[in-house]
């Protein structure tokens, strides 16, 4: 069992204008085997929150806590965090010139093991995971995210998630720009990792449509930076039917 534990964050980032703050007390728990849907508006720190917890250097955290088993997560390195079991897939993932899918896979999966996995295991896992994800065997030989459409994007993601087994799993916004049928292939992959080795996911989205496809038990909605409502699956529900609105203006007659 692993805990992600987030507390009373602050982080603000440096614009133009000096720094500004973003998220202003998230306090969020995440175990291994759960799936925490994050939902709000556009601009509310999502994607703040995600690159806060990889350790982006724009992001500065400038009280509270972000732990993994009681470690601090936020004295560790970008690649300490990966080998710590967090795994982020990003908004906006970047392009790595010259370094193919299959060798970047085997150098994460190395690093995060400390060892090299066996030839034999390694390959067939690589095809199997590619297979299911419905991908190409020429995809493995293309440099990675470089010309990468939106949903191969994403299918890469979750290759990475399938084949690196992390503890926790940061997806921010995984279904964005992917058709019914991307986004049934992607979610399928995301539950068989999570059912091959209990991970913990922070699902991060927008849209409730995803939901229908990964059963989230805990949703938080994010307004302004910091979580203003927490509830079941029946929460994503009622956001589908109902919006943002009602965190966003005040209460009819309430002045
Ligand atoms: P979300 O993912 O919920 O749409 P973000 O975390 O991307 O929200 O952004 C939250 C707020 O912080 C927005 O107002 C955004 O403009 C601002 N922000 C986030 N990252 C940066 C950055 N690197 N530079 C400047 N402003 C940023
Ligand atoms: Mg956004
Ligand atoms: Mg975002």
């Amino acid at each position: 069992m692993a805990v992600l534990e987030i507390r009373d964050l602050h982080v603000t980032v440096t614009t133009d204008d000096g720094e500004t703050e973003i998220l202003n007390g998230m306090t969020l728990t995440i175990r291994t085997g759960e799936t925490h849907a994050i939902m709000g508006p556009n601009g509310s720190g999502k994607s703040t929150l995600a690159y806060t917890i990889a350790g982006h250097p724009k992001y500065t955290v400038t009280s509270g806590s972000i732990t993994l088993d009681g470690e601090d997560v936020l004295e560790m390195s970008v690649d300490e965090r990966a080998r710590a079991g967090l795994f982020l897939a990003m908004q906006y993932p970047v392009e790595i010139p010259g370094v193919t899918v299959t060798n970047f896979l085997r150098t994460a999966k190395s690093a995060i093991d400390g060892q090299a996995p066996s030839i034999r295991t390694w390959t067939k896992d690589v095809k199997k995971a590619m297979a299911d994800l419905r991908m190409d065997e020429k995809f493995a030989q293309r440099n990675v995210n470089e010309g990468f459409s939106g949903g191969e994007k994403k299918r890469h993601e979750i290759l990475q998630l399938e084949l690196l087994k992390p503890k926790i799993a940061v997806l921010d916004e995984t279904d964005s720009g992917l058709d019914v049928d991307a986004l049934k292939v992607v979610s399928e992959g995301v539950n068989r990792a999570k059912a091959d080795s209990d991970m913990g996911v922070l699902l991060i989205t927008h849209y409730t449509r995803i939901l229908r496809y990964i059963h989230p038990d805990f949703v938080h909605v994010v307004v302004g930076g910091r979580i203003v409502e927490e509830g079941g699956p029946e929460l994503a529900d009622r956001l589908e039917s109902e919006g943002y609105d009602r965190y966003l203006e005040p209460a009819a007659g309430s002045d």
